[in-house]
């Protein structure tokens, strides 16, 4: 049978539920338990697929082409599972769902309402999830800041199903941040006290509190939260800032929250195996050389937009005892061929990422010859493998005017074009080539080489790809298509042999990296900036 483990966050957003988790998922897999997730985002849209990087951060692609939060990518690289469609609700999925049979009469006449129509349906999501992975536990965590008012039906089916699982079946953890006032040097608990307050005013009792904070709390003031929040002393857990996000499990563990949570779940104790991520802790907290990797794209003010891709540079590192210094290169400050020159001087490697429109793509030109012209191992994904192309067809092959019709509907020659399955589309939500694909990889190819197989799995988000009509005339040119659709119709990979690592790729490598196993277009990017060094 499974057990429900609910995560809820107050006082502020941005608390990294998702980390806390995650980590905890990581946690009971180390007992051999199996776990699944389910992440609720109460916000209207369907999918965060068509908000923008900046409001959202990335949008994390599963095996089944879901366009999710991307706390999913937490979870799969923490859990080492995949996840997909249903694994991600947003409150525009759940409605959208109850208003389709609302036109469609199944609801015989009814007044359809909050309560019960929508909370059921966010119920029976759960009930679906837990049919599609039958998991020991279900950590599910609930998005945004207790109080918000798009969040309550999310909260309502919580505390319904929650009562429904009975005692022992269902527990709920509280996040909360316990600001320092640095004036009187305390930490201040009062926030959380009400955001528990406010949690219980709904039905919600939680059962564990995890506090985050930047300082260690005294055990008076953990004891002092137990007494407040009505929760048992060993469940006030700190949870404090750390230097990488994979020290969150340890952390806890040291703790004993999984002892904690399984105790509350009537589940017998079982001995976690941390050994191996013991062991990538300490490689990632003594790193034995330093690499500068750029990223150079057009939403580097915000981290998270490319954290999937942060996230695998940082595996590719750790497997090479090498600590990845990222440097955020703002593709329009690299449109003067001069300027990116200086801001591409020390980099070991870099990375041209994905992305939609034009703005920033004479720069993201740019990063790529200087990184061809000059060895300094490079890595495109999606956009950046289109670009790679653009910037071989203009500067090799010798088609000056070679573009993505993307970015020029009448260019004269349009080596990256919209794919066929795309010309009539119209809607933008959910309607990219979105998901895992196979690919067949050329003999003698690096990514043969790297992936050490011939048939590779990849997810994919684009409505681009390279024209067929250019093949054969840039691979005659010495650019390699290493990597095609089983029907051979669809580049997916591209490669130079005569660099030490010069490989793009049209899907996103990014997504299915994990910080044990480093996805092998990463390592090899990474392999070649540290022999080059
Ligand atoms: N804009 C490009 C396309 O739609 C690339 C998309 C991406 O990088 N994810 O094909």
């Amino acid at each position: 049978m499974t057990k429900y483990i609910f995560i809820t966050g107050g006082v502020v957003s941005s608390l990294g539920k998702g980390i806390i988790g995650a980590s905890l998922g990581k946690l009971l897999r180390a007992r051999g338990f199996s776990v699944a997730i389910q992440k609720f985002d109460p916000y209207i849209n369907v999918d965060p697929g068509t908000m923008s990087p900046f409001q959202h951060g990335e949008v994390f692609v599963t095996d089944d082409g879901a366009e999710t939060d991307l706390d999913l990518g937490h979870y799969e690289r923490f859990i080492d599972a995949n996840f997909g469609k249903i694994n991600n609700v947003t409150s525009g999925s759940v409605y959208q769902t109850v208003i389709n049979k609302e036109r469609k009469g199944e609801y015989l006449g009814a007044t359809v309402q909050t309560i019960p129509h929508i909370t059921n349906e966010i119920k029976s999501r759960i009930i679906k999830a837990t049919e599609e992975f039958k998991p020991d536990f279900m950590i599910i965590e609930i998005g945004g800041t207790i109080g918000d008012i798009e969040g309550l039906p999310f909260i309502e089916a919580v505390r319904q199903f929650k009562t429904e699982q009975g005692m022992g079946n269902a527990i709920s953890i509280h996040c909360t941040l316990i600001p320092y006032l640095p004036t009187s040097g305390e930490l201040k608990t009062k926030p959380s006290q009400h955001s528990v307050n406010v949690l219980r005013s709904y039905g919600i009792h939680p059962e564990i509190l995890v506090c985050r904070t930047s300082y260690p709390i005294p055990q008076d003031e953990k004891e002092k939260l137990a007494l407040f929040c009505s929760v048992p002393k060993d469940a006030v857990i700190e949870c404090r800032d750390m230097k990488s996000i994979y020290e969150v499990p340890l952390a806890l563990e040291e703790q004993n929250m999984a002892a904690v949570v399984l105790n509350m779940l009537n589940t017998c104790y079982k001995r976690a195996d941390l050994k191996s991520w013991e062991d990538l802790v300490r490689r990632i907290n003594n790193p034995k050389t330093t690499l500068e990797v750029a990223i150079a794209g057009k939403y580097t003010k915000l981290s998270d937009a490319y954290i999937s891709v942060v996230e695998s540079l940082k595996h590719a590192g750790y497997a090479n005892e090498a600590k990845v210094n990222i440097h955020w290169i703002n593709s329009e400050d690299c449109i003067d061929y001069e300027c990116c020159k200086t801001l591409m001087k020390d980099i070991d490697a870099v990375v041209v990422p994905g992305g939609f429109g034009i703005r920033g793509i004479e720069g993201k030109l740019n990063v790529i010859k200087y990184a061809r012209e000059n060895n300094v191992p490079f890595l495109g994904l999606c956009l950046g493998m289109q670009c790679a192309v653009i910037e071989y067809a203009r500067n090799v092959v010798g088609l000056e005017d070679a573009n993505s019709k993307e970015f020029d509907d009448n260019c004269k020659n349009p080596v990256i074009d919209l794919m066929l399955e795309q010309k009539n589309v119209t809607a933008y939500g959910g309607t990219m080539r979105l998901g895992q694909y196979e690919c067949h990889l050329k003999d003698g190819s690096i990514a043969k080489k790297v992936y050490g197989s011939d048939v590779i799995y990849e997810r994919h988000r684009h409505r681009y790809e390279v024209n067929n009509e250019y093949l054969d005339q840039i691979s005659n040119a010495g650019l390699v298509f290493s990597g095609m659709s089983p029907d051979g119709k669809l580049a997916e990979i591209v490669e130079l042999p005569q660099n030490d690592w010069f490989v793009a790729s049209q899907f996103h490598p990014e997504f299915k990296s994990r910080p044990e196993k480093p996805h092998p277009l990463f390592k090899g990017l990474i392999d070649a900036a540290i022999k080059n060094k």
